[in-house]
């Protein structure tokens, strides 16, 4: 399944692909959320997810989410998020990720997004990159945390909201990391573990 409704919002699954493989994912959890099934024979192409998404008005937003990491699909989400602006300009577009784009590129990628995303939420998930690191597992080890801040960082140059995001899994220091995301400026908000 490319796109699927959840409230409402409509949400794009491009990618299973993943530089992370936390203890929650819901990859874990079976086929897929809300009852669909989100498992991918095989990667969309561009023209293939907007043929999918056809004519999204009246959905409140357009989520980049998956049940994977949507930017290791960098150039898909910019061409599809240029559709959808260049067509659709009152439907706002979020990514849903896991923050770890400018390692995955090797390069700031945030400006590419500028003009196109209006909402990015980034998981943080941790207080500390030894936490991160045990409950993600991500390809890159603890560098991932302090690469996901310097993303929330320079992310909040090129779009207009930026959250960071916690699963409330038991461990977790909520409060130190609702103070990591004022020190950088940007949002925060809690993930339920149930409702994911
Ligand atoms: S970052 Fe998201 S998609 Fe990737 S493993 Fe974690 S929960 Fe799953």
């Amino acid at each position: 399944m490319i796109v699927y409704k959840l409230g409402e919002s409509l949400y794009l699954n491009i990618t299973n692909r993943c530089t992370n493989d936390c203890d929650f994912c819901i990859r874990k959890n079976g086929p897929g959320v809300g009852g669909y099934n989100l498992w991918l024979e095989k990667e969309p192409t561009t023209k293939e997810i907007i043929e999918a998404i056809g004519d999204p008005t009246g959905y409140k937003e357009v989520v980049f989410c998956g049940y994977g990491e949507p930017l290791m699909r960098l150039q898909v989400v910019i061409d599809v998020a240029k559709h959808l602006k260049k067509t659709y300009p009152n439907i706002p577009i979020r990514i849903n990720t896991n923050g770890q784009a400018n390692m995955i590129y090797g390069e700031d990628i945030t400006l590419q997004l500028e003009g196109l995303i209006d909402v990015i939420s980034i998981s943080l998930n941790a207080e500390n990159a030894e936490k991160y690191n045990d409950l993600c597992h991500p390809e890159y080890g603890e560098d991932a945390f302090y690469s996901i801040l310097e993303f929330a960082r320079k992310a909040k140059n090129h779009i207009p909201r930026v959250v960071l995001s916690v699963v409330d899994v038991p461990g977790i220091d909520i409060q130190k990391c609702a103070e990591l995301a004022e020190k950088l400026g940007v949002e925060f908000r809690v993930r339920s573990y149930e409702k994911r």
